[in-house]
């Protein structure tokens, strides 16, 4: 959404598919960070960005058995917004969508699920999508698959990710908040667990840690093991854990960390997620993502204007973008085979 606003605004006719009838989702990408917002800033977009329902944390704390340990503190950045803002997915590509949707050349087809890439002599030139008013085929001087972690154009590009391997998974479900409880994003380790809370207004997000495959296992236990776990964690949501009824109430997160060792071809290319899966670790998933649309956007809008794009361009893209994303991936599971190590199922 982002790459298709930015290209449209740099007057690039752009269309973008997305498979569901809207952005509704549960626990995803919600951690707006600076660099991000700092990308609303200079699109001249940060206050209005900022007026939807959202939360500011400056600070990332976290108890280390009884010691407050500070993990982050943003106070010094040099950008705009020195906190990460927590908001809905859907609030952001809504935003976005809106945004983009000002530009005549910038269309969105919703319930548009690509299927297939048009090849002409290894060259691709567009995609083809079902819809519920039928088959949609789209020419196109650049396909940039931005579908996400299972991508299916990556597959019928015959790209395989390199799986990095990631040693945990998220439980991840939400428990009422207290006007009197702390306001900053919380975690806690202790005795082989690690449990975060993140404020959402009314409720606290919780991602509790798990070894890797766990959570069959876990299940088979009666919901109180959890309840239990939580509130030895953080004895202060004691008087809410019986909040969670059962696992319904639980969702997994499976923590996938991999990445393209090419991420385009002539005529394609993949960035996000399709691209670079992270850890949930600093969650920075839609920031490194967001980064990949505006470096995409300022490498290729010139000669997208012009028409097609010469694949040193695309190879531009992903040198401009692999090297932090590689950096971010090394750091995210050097922290998360530290933490896992001692996490114990029962
Ligand atoms: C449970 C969970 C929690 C997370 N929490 C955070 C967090 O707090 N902070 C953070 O920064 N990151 C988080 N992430 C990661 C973050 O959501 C992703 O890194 C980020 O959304 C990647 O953006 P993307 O645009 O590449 O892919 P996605 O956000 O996955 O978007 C892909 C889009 O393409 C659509 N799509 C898929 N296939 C097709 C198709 N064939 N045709 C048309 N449309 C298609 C999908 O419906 C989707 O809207 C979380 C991920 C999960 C799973």
């Amino acid at each position: 959404m982002m790459l298709g606003f930015l290209l449209a605004r740099a007057g690039v006719a752009t269309v973008v598919l997305e498979k569901h009838a809207d952005f509704l989702r549960d626990f995803r990408g919600d951690t707006i960070h600076p660099s991000t917002l700092q990308a609303m800033d200079d699109l001249g977009l940060y206050d209005e960005f900022l007026k939807l329902p959202h939360q500011e944390a400056a600070e990332l704390s976290a108890l280390v058995g009884n010691e407050r340990v500070t993990a982050v503190d943003l106070s010094h950045l040099p950008t705009r917004a020195k906190f990460i803002a927590i908001m809905p997915q859907w609030d952001f590509l809504n935003f976005l969508a809106s945004k983009a949707g000002a530009y005549p050349n910038f269309r969105l087809i919703m319930q548009a699920e690509a299927e297939g890439l048009l090849e002409e002599g290894g060259v691709v030139r567009g995609v083809t999508a079902k819809t519920p008013e039928g088959p949609l085929s789209i020419r196109a001087d650049l396909t940039v698959a931005a579908d996400g972690r299972h991508s299916i154009l990556r597959a019928k590009a015959n790209f395989t990710p390199k799986d990095i391997g990631a040693p945990m998974d998220v439980l991840w479900f939400r428990l009422s908040r207290r006007p009197q409880d702390t306001v900053e994003p919380f975690g806690r380790a202790d005795r082989g667990q690690m449990l975060v809370l993140i404020n959402r207004g009314a409720h606290w997000q919780c991602g509790y840690l798990i070894p890797k495959g766990g959570f069959e296992e876990l299940k088979r236990l009666d919901i109180d093991i959890l309840s239990q776990r939580v509130k030895e964690l953080v004895p202060f949501l004691e008087d809410r854990v019986a909040e969670l009824k059962s696992w319904d109430d639980v969702k997994l997160l499976t923590v996938t960390v991999d990445r393209l060792p090419r991420w385009h071809k002539p005529g394609l290319l993949l960035i996000g997620d399709a691209a670079h899966a992270m850890s949930p670790i600093g969650g920075v998933g839609v920031n490194m993502a967001v980064q990949d649309a505006i470096a995409a956007a300022n490498i290729l809008y010139a000669a997208l204007r012009q028409g097609a794009v010469p694949e040193s361009l695309l190879a531009a893209v992903q040198a401009r973008r692999e090297p932090i994303v590689k950096l971010t991936q090394a750091l995210q599971l050097c922290r998360s085979s530290f933490r896992t190590a001692a996490l114990p199922m029962s």
